[in-house]
């Protein structure tokens, strides 16, 4: 007799064993009036095997809903964002804000983007030195 073949016999009577005793301790404890137990971990289990996968749906079906991919409007990279958020154009930089159609500039458009400089007259100061003659 191949002494391998013997070898998978026990490993598989093992298995049994181990399905033997679960079956029977579930049984006992039904038996003693605690199948509550039983059924509580029953759910248990069925909750953390199904738990990651309607996870894993919700999260799919949100993405799709939510997910918009497009074009920057000022450099034409190509842009993913959540609908409804703000971010700025990984390619140039522009503050974006992410909408069902695509992306659109938080500034208007044609608007250049410029920093305020203070500018004084000096007319106005010569004229409060220098009263006028006339
Ligand atoms: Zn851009």
């Amino acid at each position: 007799m191949n002494p391998n073949r013997s070898n998978q016999i026990q490993l598989n009577f093992s298995g049994l064993g181990c399905w033997l005793t679960l079956i029977g301790v579930v049984w006992l404890l039904g038996a003693v009036g605690l199948g509550w137990v039983v059924k509580s971990l029953a759910v248990l289990v069925v909750l953390v095997l199904a738990a990651p996968v309607l996870g894993f749906i919700g999260l799919r079906f949100w993405l799709r809903r939510n997910l918009v991919q497009g074009a920057c409007p000022v450099c034409s990279a190509d842009l993913t964002g959540i609908k409804g958020a703000e971010t700025n154009c990984l390619s140039c930089g522009t503050p974006l804000r992410v909408e069902a159609d695509g992306f659109s500039r938080l500034t208007e458009a044609g608007t250049i983007d410029v920093t305020a400089v203070d500018v004084v007259d000096i007319t106005a100061e010569t004229k409060t030195i220098l009263p006028d003659i006339d």
